[in-house]
């Protein structure tokens, strides 16, 4: 018999049960009504009907989209792709489309907050913070010399900033030594093309992805760490050979039509096996390898030995498939090799990263529509990153070890030469060791989150605390790097500020202010302003007024290089074109003109007219064999692979892979966590990914609590049970703060990029 309910509890259900017929806190009818939205938006709701709109590029990752942002009273309310932008085409992923969002949580940094004496982070003054800034640093320079104090920054500010970051920090205030989050990414691909090409230069245009008839994609889960270059491969009418190189099957890897599960790390051994199928075969240009490459030869001699036999066990392939993907190769009219943090962050990348450019140059593979030795940037700002903060090279791609380039720096930017160092900077990992050695005693951080990011985060963590002084320079306070600092300077985000960015094929694009930044945060640029004022080397940078007089400078310091953008006239013509490629020599601008028939004087006819032809010209690099080394030829470079590192064993019997989860992450998640809509695109916990087979073995069920351990720590995930990842290898996304607990610290010889990719772990069931 069912008991009566009491009285007093039937009233508290009738009572809410309005509330579950009729939610009263949705939206009203009244605001759902769409209205026309003018501006080509069709029907919008009233509230998101703008007064105006204006295109910017995306400021997550290195594809580099054109989004149009809808404006309220000069204020961004929403944005849609833009459909013109030769980009991205009217497309976007997750994280563009909820590029806005970010701006408005409630954890962004509104004023300087300086570490009292209770050990809190407290609001204080822009003078009390640039005065604590100044005098502390100067005091540990005075005491332990001027390489005392270095700064790591990032690829994620404009190119404007991070010009200035880099001159204030060598110039002005002596640094020796400061890096990016970009050697977390990209630094193999910098070292491969420089030794490789004479200069650090990914030759591609976009349009590559859609007419090569083969697409050979290396460590790069293209479908979600780049989905709209992963639309591009849709557009390719071709019917492309899709072969994808990746220990898991990722999401691309189910899409390709062919897909090699190496071992972990085996790629080396795997390009040089294929390299050695191919020249036995007789299965290359020599026609190309003669006129525009050196030391093919000797490379030919090395990879002898690896014959299939050798290579497949190894590569946990068989001699057919790696007889087939050759041949899919040679069978290819326009085979175009793409790589990314697959091969980048790897014990041996760059020598991989050479593997693949040199099978592009032994088929000829390379300046033709749909080829190329293609590597795919992280950032939104990798590639400004790398040709202009003072890191990998002297401003504009030139060399510190270099008296000419030197000099000419100086020269360019009214500076007395013996301001610019004759050595090049440590590598983020050095000044890692260099603050455990006690050699550092202060950092400044800007916009990155190594706290979260850097390898080894056991050891991470303990080495900050050895710091005299730590500046976090940040739009959150709540990083788990700022949250260590002593001083966090509140910086303005992307959308709030304006300047360039250069994305993954050399596009730079333009950056606009759609927002006001919160409370008392300023742009990354005036707050380099401030310090250079309050340091006194102000009059540095007399001429450093706005980010776009400083692209002026840009412009001047790229005169010459590879990489000369003399012919992008300003901002405007920027906006026009839809980005620009570099290079853009400023006589290509005029012979254009001249080719149709226009005066070369200064006087430009109207620009929209003038511009069109660049705004849909897509250019890739050695169309005309011609690489950047003295004798304009590309050079094969190879070396024996080695074992990783940390390879499992007994106790450590699985290998860790880690990379990118879902499209609707981006890093550490300091800002893709702040939108509500992406957090319900991707698992809120950490996971472990395990196979089946394993899973079985060890006595794992779906969704059970695991520890992964490793000789650096162990942290605790749920267990998800896939046949993605193979027997005998695990994987779990870099997004969440656990991961790099458990990663081991090597870096590859050339590069010093962390070797992300493999280590040794266990795992075990966690008993209640
Ligand atoms: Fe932004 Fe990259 Fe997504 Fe394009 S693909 S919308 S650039 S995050």
């Amino acid at each position: 018999m069912t008991p009566t309910p009491h009285p007093s509890s039937m009233k508290s259900k009738l009572r809410s049960l309005p509330g579950l017929l009729r939610n009263h806190d949705g939206a009203l009818t009244q605001e759902l009504v769409l209205r026309p939205g003018d501006f080509g938006l069709g029907k919008v709701p009233a509230r998101l009907k703008p007064d105006a709109t204006t295109t910017v590029v995306c400021g997550f990752c290195s594809t580099g989209c054109g989004l149009n942002v809808h404006l309220k009273n000069g204020q961004a309310i929403n944005l849609t792709p833009t459909t013109n932008y030769p980009v991205n085409l009217g497309m976007a992923c997750p994280k563009g489309w909820e590029a806005i969002t970010p701006l408005h949580s409630p954890d962004r940094a509104t004023t300087p907050l300086l570490r009292n004496a209770k050990g809190e982070l407290e609001p204080v003054d822009w003078d009390t913070a640039m005065q604590v800034f100044t005098v502390r640093f100067k005091a540990i320079q005075d005491k332990f010399g001027r390489d005392s104090v270095a700064w790591i920054g990032t690829g994620q500010i404009c190119t404007e900033e991070l010009a200035f970051l880099g001159a204030l920090g060598n110039f002005g205030m002596g640094m020796i030594h400061g890096d990016g989050n970009t050697r977390q990414c990209m630094a193999t691909a910098v070292a491969a093309y420089k030794q490789s090409f004479g200069f650090d230069a990914p030759p591609f245009t976009y349009a590559d992805f859609e007419q090569s008839d083969v697409i050979v994609l290396v460590g790069s889960n293209l479908c979600i760490a780049h989905p709209i270059m992963w639309q591009r491969v849709l557009r390719n009418r071709n019917s492309p050979g899709i072969i994808v190189v990746d220990p898991r099957k990722t999401e691309t890897a189910m899409a390709a039509t062919q897909h090699y599960a190496i071992a972990p790390k085996s790629d080396l051994k795997l390009l040089y096996g294929l390299a050695h199928i191919l020249i036995e075969r007789g299965w290359i240009n020599r026609d190309y390898i003669v006129a525009h490459t050196t030391s093919f030869e000797e490379f030919a001699a090395f990879v002898k030995p690896f014959t299939p036999e050798s290579v497949a066990p190894d590569c946990g392939l068989s001699v057919e498939q790696l007889l087939r993907f050759a041949e899919t190769i040679h069978r290819g009219q326009r085979v175009s090799f793409w790589w990314t943090m697959g091969v980048n962050q790897g014990h041996e990348a760059t020598r991989t990263a050479q593997a693949i450019i040199n099978l592009a140059l032994m088929t000829g593979n390379i300046g033709r529509p749909g080829t190329g030795a293609n590597s795919i940037t992280g950032q939104c700002n990798a590639m400004g990153s790398r040709l202009f903060s003072n890191t990998t090279n002297l401003l504009g791609g030139h060399d510190f070890l270099n008296p000419a380039h030197r000099t000419k720096v100086a020269g360019i930017l009214g500076l007395d030469p013996a301001l610019v160092p004759d050595q090049n900077s440590w590598a983020y990992d050095q000044i890692v060791q260099g603050i455990d050695d006690g050699k550092i005693k202060g950092l400044w951080v800007i916009a990155t989150n190594g706290s979260h990011s850097w390898i080894n985060q056991s050891k991470f963590a303990a080495i900050l605390k050895k710091l005299d002084f730590l500046v976090v320079q940040d739009m959150f306070h709540t990083t788990e790097t700022a949250r260590e600092a002593t001083l966090v300077l509140p910086a303005a985000a992307w959308g709030e500020k304006e300047g360039t960015f250069i994305n993954s094929e050399r596009r730079y694009g333009l950056v606009k202010k759609i927002s006001k930044a919160p409370g008392e945060a300023l742009a990354d640029f005036s707050i380099f302003k401030l310090i250079a004022h309050y340091w006194g080397c102000g009059g540095l940078f007399r001429e450093w007024t706005s980010p776009e007089a400083v692209f002026q400078i840009l412009k001047r310091l790229s005169k010459d290089q590879p990489c000369d953008i003399t012919g992008i006239r300003d901002y405007r013509m920027l906006d026009e074109c839809g980005g620009v490629q570099w290079p853009l020599r400023e006589e290509v601008r005029g012979e254009r003109r001249e080719a149709r028939g226009e005066s070369s004087a200064p006087t430009p006819p109207p620009l929209a007219s003038h511009l069109s032809p660049l705004a849909s010209t897509e250019r890739r690099l050695f169309e005309d064999g011609r690489y950047y080394h003295a004798d304009g030829k590309a050079k094969f470079i190879f070396e024996p692979p080695r074992d990783a590192p940390e390879m499992p064993d007994a106790a450590y019997p699985l290998q860790l892979l880690t990379g990118r989860g879902t499209s609707a992450q981006w890093h550490t998640q300091t800002r893709t966590a702040k939108s509500a809509v992406l957090r319900k695109l991707y698992p809120q916990n950490i996971y472990v990914e395990i196979n089946p087979a394993d899973a079985r073995r060890l006595g794992i069920r779906a969704q059970q609590k695991v520890a992964v351990k490793s000789r650096r720590g162990t942290i605790h995930a749920a267990a998800f049970v896939t046949g993605t990842v193979q027997p005998g290898q695990v994987f779990i996304p870099m997004h969440y703060e656990e991961t790099n607990r458990l990663t081991f610290p090597s870096f590859d010889p050339y590069s010093r990029q962390p070797s992300y990719k493999a280590c040794a772990v266990a795992i075990t069931q966690v008993r209640k």
